[in-house]
């Protein structure tokens, strides 16, 4: 019988049911029995490294609000799916909204669910979005010259088997139009043995990254989650020849904080990982309600915290993902109005275009009528 490695073991052990997860916390009766019912509707999934990093005597602890089901999950409002990913499927599981890019949902499962999570409706589940053929993926992109990339997400890509990746990675490396090849995981956050432990992925990253370019897309979103084991995670995939680039999302609660954010960002370029986007989070059902921040005092926030970087700290933006592509939110140009610019759009006539809105205080999000027109 094959000997599992420590992270094999770490995932097979997670935590998936609402009253066990209660119980390591030591909460009991009402709580643990509310636990167990968002758990019902939107999975509970955490293990014990993640586990580890909660400091459990603080409740508003970051690492906690990330991981545990909070009661806000079940209140209303919100969408399930923010940025019209049901609009740009053009084959099971294969999304292509921009030009350039071809985003793969390769899997519905990952190591951790992730309570602020903007796929929520489907992490875990058996949604049937992300299953495809990647035969018939791979062929859509020879099909389309100007597909330079293909992000294979999920879920967490890395929570396919080798095998599975080693597939993605032989039908995308032999397309010649594609530049490079990224994977979307947060395992280097939430189970970084996953890479550090397990040479035969290593071996396939280096394999196949010399006949392309691989990056891995990450989210850290605390800097208590840059933990010696994710360093660790971090450098194997440096070595192995790989970019690795991070996504945060502004939380509430986690990192609405321009001192926790500056902290992470400087010590994700202390690692060599490149912070490039930080998302506004999108108002998703069963999210919104507890981690959205208003968009004025996420830009000072960002301001804040970009103000005491250096200049790779700098280059990170903030944006959001709109159902009419990434819209940077450049700034407050006068009190309460705010400058917005097209990053990438879904529509050319949307190309880099500039739009100027004022903002209520509270508000977090566009409608789609706020970026059509000009007001
Ligand atoms: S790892 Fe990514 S896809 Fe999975 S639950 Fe977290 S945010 Fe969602």
């Amino acid at each position: 019988m094959r000997t599992l490695m420590k992270w094999q073991k770490i995932l097979r052990e997670s935590y998936a049911d609402g009253r066990e997860v209660a119980e390591l916390l030591g909460l009991e009766g009402a709580e643990a029995e509310r636990l167990q019912k968002i758990a019902e509707v939107y999975p509970v999934l955490t293990n014990s490294y993640y586990m580890s990093l909660i400091d459990r005597d603080d409740p508003e602890d970051p690492i906690r609000k990330m991981s545990i089901p909070s009661g806000w999950e079940m209140e209303d409002g919100g969408a399930e799916d923010t940025s019209g990913e049901a609009s740009n499927t053009v084959l099971p599981g294969m999304q292509h909204k921009y030009r350039q890019t071809a985003l793969i949902l390769s899997t519905d499962l990952c190591a951790m669910y992730c309570r602020h999570c903007f796929r929520k409706r489907l992490v875990g589940l058996a949604s049937g979005e992300a299953v495809g053929n990647i035969a018939e993926q791979a062929a859509y992109v020879q099909q389309h010259n100007e597909i330079t990339n293909v992000l294979i997400s999920g879920g967490d890509a890395f929570l396919n088997s080798n095998g599975r990746i080693e597939q993605y990675l032989q039908a995308f490396t032999a397309i010649d139009h594609l530049d490079f090849i990224r994977f979307g995981t947060r395992t280097p956050v939430v189970i970084p043995q996953r890479i550090s432990e397990d040479g035969e992925l290593q071996r396939l990253l280096m394999k196949y990254g010399r006949e392309k370019q691989i990056y891995v897309v990450t989210q850290f979103n605390h800097p208590r989650e840059v933990t010696p084991e994710a360093m660790e995670a971090v450098r194997a995939l440096v070595a192995c020849g790989v970019a690795v680039r991070n996504q945060t999302v502004l939380l509430a609660g986690v990192n609405d904080d321009p001192m926790v954010l500056a902290d992470l960002l400087r010590r994700l370029t202390t690692i060599n990982v490149q912070p490039y986007y930080i998302f506004q989070c999108r108002p998703v059902r069963g999210v919104h309600n507890h981690f959205q921040v208003p968009l004025l005092e996420g830009c000072r926030i960002v301001d804040a915290a970009k103000g005491l970087q250096n200049g790779q700290g700098k280059t990170v933006r903030y944006v959001m993902s709109h159902p009419t592509g990434k819209i940077e939110i450049l700034g407050e140009i006068e009190p309460g109005r705010m400058l917005f610019k097209y990053h990438q759009a879904k529509h050319a006539e949307d190309a880099a275009r500039i739009f100027g809105r004022t903002l209520g205080a509270e508000q977090t999000w566009l409608g789609e009528d706020e970026v059509v027109s000009d007001k």
